[in-house]
Formats: C-alpha cells, sequence, structure tokens
C-alpha cells in the first residue's frame, strides 16, 4: 500500500494489506494456540522450567496478533469512511464459486476462500464477466444466462502473482536472446547456431578478428574461409541492428573497438 496512507489508496490495494494481515493474524494466533497447549502440558508434567521458557515466545506472538489488527483499524475505517465497495471471494475447492460476500447463505463456517482482492472496488458486471459459470447465482442473481455458460477466467491473487512472474521470466529470457530477423535460429557457418546477445557479441568479434588472422596470413589461400566468416559476422550485425531496431553502420561502429582488442589481445600475436 503506498506509504502507509489508507486514504490515497485503492480499494485493491487496501484489500491486499488487509489479506495479509488477516493472515498474519491466523499464523500469529495458531502459534498461541499451539504453544498454550505445550504450556499446560508441561505444567502437567511438571516441567516447570520448560513452560516458563515458553512464556516469551507466547507473549511475542500474542503481541503480534494485537498488532495486527491495530493496523487494520484504519483499513477498516477508510472502507467504512468511503461507504464500501465491492468485494468477491473465490471458494477453494474443484468449481469452487466466486461470492460478494463470505456470508452468502450458499457457504459454511468451515469454507476456504481466496479474497480476490485485486477485483475490490470494480463493478459488479465485471466480477461476474470473469467468473462466468463460477459465479454464485445466490451472490449474482442479475448476471446474464450467456455470461454464465461462459467457463470462469478468474484467478486468486496469488496465480496472478505466479503468472506475473513468469511474464517477467519470459522477457528477461527474451531481453538476452537472439535470432535471425523474423524469429528463425540465427546459424552460422563457424559459429553454429547463437542464441544469447552475448554469444552473439563475443562471436561477432571472434569472427571478424580470425579473419583477419585469416588474411594475415595468406588472403589468396584462404579467401573462401575469410569470406565465409565475414559472411557470418554479418548474419550476426543483421540480427542484432534487428533486435535493437539500429542501423548495421551503427552497431558496427560500436562493435569495431571490441574486433580491434580481441585481434591485439589473441590473433595478432599468432605465427
Ligand atoms: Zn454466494
Amino acid at each position: 500500500m503506498p506509504a502507509d496512507n489508507p486514504t490515497t489508496a485503492t480499494p485493491s490495494e487496501i484489500d491486499a494489506e488487509l489479506a495479509r494481515l488477516h493472515a498474519e493474524r491466523a499464523k500469529a494466533e495458531a502459534t498461541v494456540e499451539t504453544l498454550t497447549k505445550r504450556h499446560t502440558r508441561w505444567l502437567r508434567e511438571s516441567a516447570a522450567d520448560l513452560a516458563t521458557a515458553l512464556e516469551p515466545r507466547i507473549e511475542q506472538a500474542r503481541q503480534r496478533a494485537s498488532d495486527c489488527e491495530a493496523a487494520m483499524q484504519p483499513l477498516d475505517e477508510e472502507f467504512d469512511h468511503r461507504g464500501g465497495w465491492t468485494r468477491a471471494w473465490l471458494v477453494l475447492n474443484t468449481g469452487g464459486h466466486v461470492h460478494r460476500s463470505m456470508l452468502c447463505r450458499t457457504c459454511f463456517e468451515s469454507t476456504k476462500f481466496a479474497w480476490l482482492t485485486q477485483l475490490s472496488g470494480h463493478d459488479e458486471a465485471e466480477v461476474v464477466d470473469l467468473a462466468g459459470k463460477a459465479a454464485c447465482t445466490e451472490c449474482y442473481p442479475s448476471a446474464p444466462v450467456e455470461v454464465r455458460n461462459r467457463p470462469s477466467r478468474i484467478k486468486t491473487p496469488e496465480q496472478l502473482a505466479r503468472d506475473e512472474q513468469k511474464a517477467e521470466r519470459a522477457k528477461a529470457k527474451a531481453a538476452k536472446a537472439i535470432t535471425a530477423p523474423g524469429g528463425l535460429p540465427l546459424r552460422t557457418t563457424h559459429s553454429g547456431v547463437i542464441t544469447t546477445e552475448f554469444s552473439a557479441r563475443r562471436e561477432y568479434c571472434e569472427l571478424l578478428s580470425y579473419a583477419r588472422y585469416l588474411a594475415k596470413r595468406n588472403v589468396a589461400h584462404n579467401r573462401e574461409a575469410i569470406a565465409e566468416h565475414h559472411e557470418d559476422a554479418s548474419l550476426i550485425l543483421t540480427a542484432l541492428a534487428a533486435k535493437h531496431d539500429r542501423t548495421e553502420d551503427d552497431l558496427r561502429e560500436e562493435l569495431a573497438p571490441k574486433v580491434e582488442a580481441r585481434w591485439k589481445r589473441e590473433h595478432s600475436n599468432w605465427g
């Protein structure tokens, strides 16, 4: 939530924070319960020193639960202050329905829900449209029949976060990757298939430096090999230019010092 200021936060931001606090409080309360039971058992078994050692941990968990409670208060107040907003919950079982309230009479005390905080404050029509056949008929009685026949596209905040991470990873991978223009593999004669931009740049320098070495040795004898190395380097340049939407001349100029460095470091010393 932006800078701990509920008054400027969106309903989704406030509810996501509330959901986090609810989960943290539940965890702390479970800890209190488990440790308190253990405490009682140890007292009964005359292990008073062990029981005493547990007390700070119980107190800590109790404090955490009450901190969560306190942090929720201004968020609940903001909800009331704005006159409330739409909220949606998904029942967590196969074919679980989307509800506008956990108090829906088709649900039970034991029903497990995922709070769809990304939909907080959104139009109910939008919620129903996403939920399709998963929309609870009790909660959304006005949902049109054609919408009810559609499969659900609802995702939990956890699924959305995973999707986002996956997309980020794909993006990072794509940023590092290289292909020939049009997406075909970048195939070269002397450097094989090049898949990353890093190796494309390295191979470009290697090919041109080596071609220079071949020329130094014997131009006439190596004519064909020199041409092949230049051809490979040119394929790489074309791929780099297409990827970055730059001109080949521009890239050639950028890479020239690296080719020169490669030559000085490596092939110029060869006999
Ligand atoms: Zn319902």
